[in-house]
């Protein structure tokens, strides 16, 4: 049966999955699902992301699901920029380390660390500035809406902690000693890029007028 209140994510990363559903919680009308399920081919929404901005890849993933599935669907495209390094990884944070054939998440997120890690050596540089920032895109009804959010903070030189995923144990957010890694998800949800982009997104979904779950 069709269900009148889902959203389905754009993505098919478990870490993510978690973290949305949570910050969704403060929003019991609706029920968020992965992709899994949803769309033909679960695995090839990252190849939406080909552009050169989080917005227009936010829009494409989501635009591509809300397609495939027939419901409304949310997508977030995110990345790590950190100052000395120009920004990068920035928007190819996902698979910015090049790793042959096709490595599981946590090989691909370790490489990608140790690729910044010896980048940020490299430069010889004390600035350790960076930025998690994030952009979602919720398409709706035929109308798409779109929110930023950001979390400054600087890299240390050696991971800490087991929590989060991707970047997380390098990151410490601005006034924090911990990693985001050494936080626990309550904590990390609490001042998050994706929380803030989440809230602004429900701010600019009420100020539209949109109808999330039908009655
Ligand atoms: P995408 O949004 O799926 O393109 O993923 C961007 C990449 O940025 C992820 O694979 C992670 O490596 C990184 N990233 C995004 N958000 C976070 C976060 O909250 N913590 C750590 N890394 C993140």
């Amino acid at each position: 049966m069709r269900k009148s209140n889902l959203i389905v994510l754009a993505s098919t990363n478990a870490d993510k999955y978690r973290e949305f559903k949570s910050l969704l919680s403060a929003y019991p009308e609706i029920e968020l699902a992965t992709a899994d399920g949803y769309v033909r081919n679960p695995g090839k929404i990252g190849f939406a992301e080909q552009y050169d901005t989080y917005l227009e890849n936010a829009a494409a993933k989501a635009r591509l699901v809300n397609l495939g599935s027939h419901y409304p669907s949310l997508a977030d495209d995110s990345g790590l920029e950190i100052d000395a390094l120009g920004g990068k990884p920035g928007v190819r944070s996902h698979r910015y380390a090049k790793v042959p054939g096709s490595p599981s998440q946590n090989d691909q997120d370790r490489a990608n660390i140790e690729m910044v890690l010896s980048e940020l050596r490299g430069k010889g540089t004390s600035d350790r500035s960076a930025r998690f920032v994030t952009t979602l895109t919720l398409v709706i009804e035929g109308v798409m809406v779109h929110a930023t959010g950001t979390l400054e903070g600087s890299i240390i030189e050696t991971p800490r902690g087991t929590q989060g995923f991707g970047y997380d144990s390098i990151f410490t957010p601005k006034g924090s000693d911990k990693t985001l890694a050494e936080m626990s998800e309550a904590e990390k949800n609490a001042i998050s890029h994706r929380a803030k982009a989440v809230h602004e997104l429900m701010n600019q979904v009420k100020a539209r007028g949109v109808v999330l779950a039908k009655p």
